[in-house]
């Protein structure tokens, strides 16, 4: 039984129902908000667990409703858009969401990222010392030690691929822009940052992923950036 509640928002009525739908066959709750004010309101007073947002909204900017509800809220924000809105979808990571989803989408995708979410949100609620380490499927990170080991054997990782893999496990399941990761690492993002950042991502999947061809634990996002899978 799903007991998740989850805050649709999007103007678009026949889109709008194809979720709700969707939500219903899977037993999640859901509330519907058609405008940014609304999804505003809503957020604030249903407290929802999850954050479905269409970009494109008649009233306002999604980025702005990322804006107002993380003045006060972590909840997870899926944002979903056109193709034609990648650098909206972009901008809507660096404020703060989560996750995305392009139009058009299937309900199996859907269902995938919010199943993904849950998998976080419990994660992070049960992980009992989450300042000490982290521990993915057979990834460990010892923070206090500074060190990070697949299956039990120690990872040789330079400084940078270290501080690479903790800034995407202390976003595990997030979606991390080119722009946010460069910042967090270099202090600045340039065009040459973001090679660097190629480069230094390839060399991390090849020490920590069984197949970096094929990778379990560092998803890509192509012209967008990188996610850490929870497994
Ligand atoms: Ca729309």
């Amino acid at each position: 039984m799903n007991k998740m509640l989850i805050l649709v928002v999007e103007d678009d009525k026949s889109v709008r129902n194809l979720i709700v739908t969707t939500l219903k066959a899977h037993n999640y709750r859901y509330a519907e908000a058609p405008t940014g004010e609304e999804a505003i309101m809503q957020a604030a007073s249903h407290n929802p667990d999850v954050i479905l947002l269409d970009l494109g909204l008649p009233d306002m900017e999604g980025v702005e409703v990322i804006e107002k509800v993380r003045g006060w809220s972590n909840v997870p924000i899926i944002v979903i858009s056109a193709r034609s809105e990648d650098a909206d979808k972009i901008a809507a990571l660096d404020a703060g969401a989560d996750d995305y989803l392009t139009k058009p989408f299937s309900v199996d995708e859907l269902m995938a990222r919010l199943r993904a979410t849950q998998r976080r949100l419990t994660y992070m609620n049960m992980s009992p010392s989450p300042d000490a380490s982290f521990v993915n499927g057979a990834l460990r990170i010892d923070y206090a030690a500074n060190t990070a080991s697949v299956g039990g054997e120690e990872l040789h990782l330079t400084p940078i691929e270290y501080r690479l893999l903790c800034l995407l496990a202390q976003n595990v399941g997030k979606v991390l822009t080119h722009t946010f990761i460069t910042q967090k690492i270099w202090g600045k993002s340039m065009e040459s940052d973001i090679a660097s950042l190629r480069v230094y991502m390839a060399t991390l999947r090849k020490k920590i992923e069984r197949d970096p061809g094929g990778p379990q634990y560092i998803q890509t996002h192509v012209g967008v950036g990188y996610r850490m899978v929870k497994l």
